[in-house]
């Protein structure tokens, strides 16, 4: 049981936990959102309160 072990997040957003993907090699530390969906519905809509 010694497979690579890639990074893993959890996304705010869907709450799934997701993987290192090569795309992120650069800017993993800064990604917090499984995919660009998740990352705009952090700004789209959910503008109520409570
Ligand atoms: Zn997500």
């Amino acid at each position: 049981m010694n497979k690579a072990e890639l990074p893993e997040k959890i996304c705010p957003i869907c709450g799934r936990p997701f993987r290192w993907r090569k795309k992120w090699q650069k800017c993993w530390e800064q990604v917090r959102y499984c995919s660009e969906r998740c990352r705009r519905a952090r700004r789209t809509g959910r503008e109520k309160e409570g």
